[in-house]
């Protein structure tokens, strides 16, 4: 066992990870679905080999994902998540005391189900009253549905497989329609390394349907570059200019990543990524 290794790879890189044991290996209609122990990152999350959580850096992805649009907003009170299977975003949206309900619509009930199972710390908040588990392609049900949001977070996976249609524009005018006047979407957005021209045709994507298109970048430990990105798309709040810091003081929420000065410095761009997105967004 001690020599026993997962990795993600791709043409020209390969990460590895020294497992301890598999927790959890199957395979849905939509993907390949594993959960292992690991050495040094605590128990991980893999959909088509491809890693999406790790216990040891989780908090990072889904602090922000989830609090930089909620203190960007005046009031979010409804939210919807789409993906987000392992249930780290729906338990950040739900800290926030002004949140009446959180839908979640994740296609694969395989990757709630292990990570229910095998990753509490993470979906330990789907039982939550306020929460609303769909299990239903989130296309399809941005498309259908009849209730309106404050606030949208796409979790979604690579775009390959059942994400595809999730970086297309079509998605996003239903998202549009979905949205309350205030509304705002962020999306996982790549990274710039190896994925700089997927970034800017999101980018691009919301910028035919939003007034106000964002991106902002965190650090991790787990996803390829260590160096990652969220777009933002809104209909109306500034998630700078907007941005009211002592809010985020008087909620009494502590977090591990996440606060107020970060949250400004993460629209704050590197040179490169500023050039990349010229007319693409709005940040400083
Ligand atoms: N944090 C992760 C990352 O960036 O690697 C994403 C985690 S979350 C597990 C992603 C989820 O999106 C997966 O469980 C996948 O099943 C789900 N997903 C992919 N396409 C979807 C779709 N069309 N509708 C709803 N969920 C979808």
């Amino acid at each position: 066992m001690k020599n026993l290794w997962i990795t993600e790879e791709s043409k020209d890189f390969r990460y590895g990870y020294r497992v301890n044991k598999s927790l959890f290996s199957g395979q849905s209609d939509f993907q390949k679905v594993d959960v292992v122990e690991t050495a040094g990152l605590g128990k991980m999350l893999f959909n088509d080999n491809l890693a999406m959580v790790s216990e040891k850096d989780e908090f990072v992805y889904h602090d922000m994902i989830a609090h930089v649009p909620l203190f960007t907003h005046p009031n979010p009170k409804k939210v919807l998540v789409i993906g987000g299977g392992d249930g780290g975003s729906l338990r950040e949206v739900l800290r926030h005391k002004s949140v009446e309900k959180c839908v979640m619509v994740e296609i694969d009930k395989m990757v709630v189900d292990a990570c229910r199972e095998h990753i509490p710390q993470t979906a330990i908040a789907l039982d939550d009253q306020r929460a609303e588990l769909i299990i239903d392609d989130g296309i399809k049900y941005a498309k259908e549905t009849s209730e309106k949001f404050d606030l949208i977070l796409v979790d979604s996976t690579d775009p390959i497989g059942p994400a595809t249609p999730l970086f297309n524009v079509d998605f996003y005018k239903d998202l549009h329609r979905i949205l309350n006047d205030d509304g705002i979407v962020v999306s996982q957005c790549e990274n710039p390394y190896f994925e700089l021209e997927m970034q800017k045709k999101l980018l691009s994507i919301k910028n035919e349907v939003f007034p106000k298109v964002f991106i902002y970048n965190y650090a991790n430990l787990t996803y390829p570059g260590g160096f990652w990105s969220f777009s933002m798309a809104s209909k109306g709040p500034n998630p700078i200019e907007d941005f009211d810091a002592q809010r985020v003081l008087d909620s009494g929420l502590e977090f591990q990543y996440y606060n107020q000065h970060l949250h400004s410095a993460a629209f704050a761009l590197p040179s490169f990524q500023r050039k990349s997105y010229e007319n693409l967004v709005q940040n400083p």
